[in-house]
């Protein structure tokens, strides 16, 4: 099968497009025929290399992906039958059988232990990403556990079903579940081009919610403008804060959506408000800005990490998307033979929303 794929950390010239062979479904797996993926910024992080984040290379790229299953491995029908459901559209669908419109959760939970066993499975021992720890999706083929494959809504493109996963399950989780955002509330929105930050744009307003955004870019601002944000803020001419203040009447915003990290974390410390809170799920700027602990206690605030989601939190998604109340945001599609020229349209940050790959 054609796949692109990184050979070795390093620049563009590590990515590969070329033969890898098929996988197999194995016991409890399931083998899905991809016909989009997308791009997250997980997929720099494998290319370029991180500390402490050991690779096998080569190494196919892509967390989201969707598709049709082809073949369940043995025993795949019995968990497809078993998996727990939180109801609604989604467990209409199912089962699963060979044919069906798929789509993928890319986070990988062993099952077995003790936050397994309490449905926070983005918080098991042995979590692993899609794309990451094992191959990815930016294939035509990917065998997946059988846990792992979640029906696509009627009606959504395979672009659009592979766009959202991943960014939209971190940042449901970021705004709802950690953040508890409450009607009425204000929140803001560091860097709103990204995936994970548009996606929080759009929970937020879904929630009723008050949001502003920050960005380098007019042309960002006004797209976040189309979708409901009410103040946009460039970051890299204005002071977010001062900004804040005057938005939410001296006060500060109840919560804070940062992916960002770096000099936002010094911004999100003075905007957000007496007893509100910070989410933090990623440190695309800097992973290591003072820490201003002063502000924290002196505020009261509630410091949140977040990462990915749990299956409930996948399923909340998943039936918002079905139901139309929230709609991926596609930025652009590639095929999959020029997964290079989307990914450098993602480190040149020139996108907003996400970047897909048609896989033929
Ligand atoms: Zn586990």
């Amino acid at each position: 099968m054609n796949a692109a794929f990184v050979v070795a950390h390093g620049g563009p010239e590590v990515l590969r497009y070329g033969v890898r062979p098929t996988p197999a479904a194995g016991r409890g797996d399931v083998l899905v025929r991809i016909r989009a993926a997308s791009l997250n910024h997980l997929d720099l992080w494998v290319r370029n290399g991180i500390p402490g984040l050991p690779i096998q290379f080569p190494r196919i790229l892509g967390a989201d992906g969707a598709g049709e299953i082809l073949e369940l491995g043995d025993g795949a029908a019995e968990i497809l039958a078993a998996l727990p459901s939180a109801g609604g559209p989604v467990r209409a669908r199912r089962p699963l059988e060979a044919g069906a419109r798929v789509l993928l959760n890319p986070g990988l939970s062993c099952g077995r232990c003790e936050f397994c066993a309490r449905g926070e499975e983005n918080l098991c021992i042995r979590y692993r990403l899609v794309g990451e720890h094992v191959d990815g999706t930016w294939a035509e083929c990917v065998a997946v556990p059988a846990a792992s494959v979640f029906p696509a809504p009627d009606g959504l493109s395979f672009e659009a079903c592979a766009a959202f996963p991943l960014v939209f399950l971190t940042a449901w989780r970021m705004v709802r579940v950690r953040g508890r955002l409450a009607p009425g509330e204000t929140v803001l929105v560091h860097g709103v081009g990204g995936g994970v930050s548009s996606a929080a744009l759009q929970i937020a307003l879904e929630a009723g919610a008050r949001v502003m955004v920050t960005s380098s870019s007019d042309e960002k601002l006004a797209r976040a403008a189309e979708i409901g944000a009410e103040r946009g803020v460039r970051y890299d001419r204005e002071d977010v804060a001062l900004a804040v203040r005057e938005w939410t009447s001296k006060r500060g915003v109840d919560l804070v959506v940062d992916s960002v990290g770096g000099p936002a974390w010094s911004t999100s410390l003075d905007a957000v408000a007496r007893g509100g809170r910070i989410v933090t799920c990623g440190a695309t700027a800097g992973g290591d800005p003072p820490a201003r602990i002063q502000r924290i206690f002196w505020k009261q605030v509630d410091v949140l990490g977040s990462t990915m989601g749990n299956r409930r939190d996948f399923e909340a998604v998943l039936e918002k998307v079905s139901a139309g109340a929230l709609a991926p945001l596609i930025d652009s599609v590639f095929p999959l033979a020029r997964a290079g020229d989307a990914m450098a349209r993602l480190e040149a940050r020139a996108h907003f929303g996400k970047i897909v790959l048609g896989v033929p």
